[in-house]
C-alpha cells in the first residue's frame, strides 16, 4: 500500500509540475472560471460540460473550455484572458494583441501574436464531430475577458466578452432538437470526456512545447536582427524619451522592443 501511495503521489507530482508549466495555469484558468461562474448561473435545460478532453485522432486530444447542450443548439466556448487591444479577423491564422508597457521610465507600444482563437475553436468543433456528428447546430463563441479591448471583424463565431456569455446563449429560443437528444448528445461527451490526470498532464506539456517553440521563433527572429512580427528589419530609433528597436516596416508593423 505504501509502494502504491507512493506511485500515486509521483504522479500527482506530475501533475502539479504540468499544471505549473503550463501558461493556463494562471491567467487563462482565470478567464475559465469566470465563464464557468456564469454558465453555472444557466437554467436546467442547459447542460454544461467544462474543461472537456477528447481525442481528436492521431494520438491527439482537444482540451474544449466549455460545452453547453441544449435544444437550441451546441454552443463551443473557448475564453482567452487576454488584455490590451485585440486585432483580428477571421481566417487570419494569428491574432495580434497590443497593449502600453513602462520600460526604465519610457512607454513603449508592444504587440505580440497569437493563435486565431476562432481557428482553435473549428479544431475543437471537429473533434465533436468525431463523437457526436456533423449533423448537430454548433454554435461557436470566443469569450474575451473585459480587461482587453475588443476589435475584432468575424462573421461566423460570436467573438464576445465573457460577461455577455449567458445573455448570448439565452438568445437562442427556437429549438432544434428533443430533450432526449440533448441527453444523448450530453451523456456521450461526458463517457468520452478523458479525465486520465496523466493523460491530461501529457497534453499540457505539448500545448506548452508548441508555445515554447513559438517564442523561441520570436526569439530567434530579434537575435537575427529581425522582427518578429513581421520579418521586416529591426532598426533603431530615436524616440522622444529615448533609442529603441522599430520595425522598418513602420508604420504599417508597429513591433518595438526597447533596447536594455
Ligand atoms: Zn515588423
Amino acid at each position: 500500500m505504501r509502494r502504491g501511495g507512493g506511485i500515486f503521489s509521483l504522479i500527482k507530482l506530475g501533475v502539479l509540475i504540468a499544471k505549473r508549466v503550463t501558461g493556463e495555469s494562471g491567467a487563462g484558468r482565470r478567464g475559465e472560471r469566470a465563464v464557468r461562474w456564469r454558465l453555472g448561473w444557466l437554467p436546467d435545460e442547459y447542460l454544461v460540460i467544462n474543461d472537456l478532453m477528447i481525442d481528436r485522432g492521431n494520438d491527439h486530444t482537444s482540451q474544449i473550455d466549455h460545452v453547453v447542450v441544449s435544444k437550441y443548439g451546441v454552443f463551443v466556448i473557448e475564453t482567452k484572458n487576454i488584455s490590451g487591444h485585440i486585432y483580428g479577423s477571421e481566417y487570419a491564422p494569428k491574432w495580434k494583441r497590443y497593449w502600453k508597457a513602462w520600460y526604465y521610465g519610457v512607454e513603449h507600444s508592444n504587440e505580440l501574436e497569437f493563435d486565431n482563437p476562432i481557428l482553435q475553436n473549428e479544431a475543437h468543433i471537429k473533434a465533436l464531430s468525431r463523437i457526436i456528428g456533423d449533423r448537430v447546430t454548433y454554435i461557436p463563441i470566443i469569450a474575451f475577458s473585459t480587461n482587453g479591448e475588443l476589435h475584432v471583424a468575424a462573421e461566423h463565431t460570436c467573438v464576445i466578452y465573457s460577461s455577455q456569455v449567458r445573455r448570448l446563449i439565452r438568445s437562442y429560443t427556437e429549438p432544434i432538437m428533443s430533450t432526449e437528444h440533448v441527453r444523448k448528445i450530453y451523456e456521450s461527451l461526458v463517457a468520452n470526456n478523458i479525465t486520465d490526470e496523466n493523460v491530461r498532464a501529457q497534453h499540457s506539456i505539448r500545448a506548452q512545447q508548441n508555445k515554447n517553440n513559438y517564442q523561441q521563433r520570436q526569439e530567434e527572429a530579434i537575435s537575427n536582427g529581425r522582427c518578429p512580427s513581421c520579418g521586416g528589419k529591426l532598426v533603431k530609433r530615436q524616440g522622444k524619451y529615448g533609442v529603441f528597436y522599430g520595425c522598418s516596416n513602420y508604420p504599417k508593423c508597429k513591433y518595438t522592443k526597447p533596447i536594455v
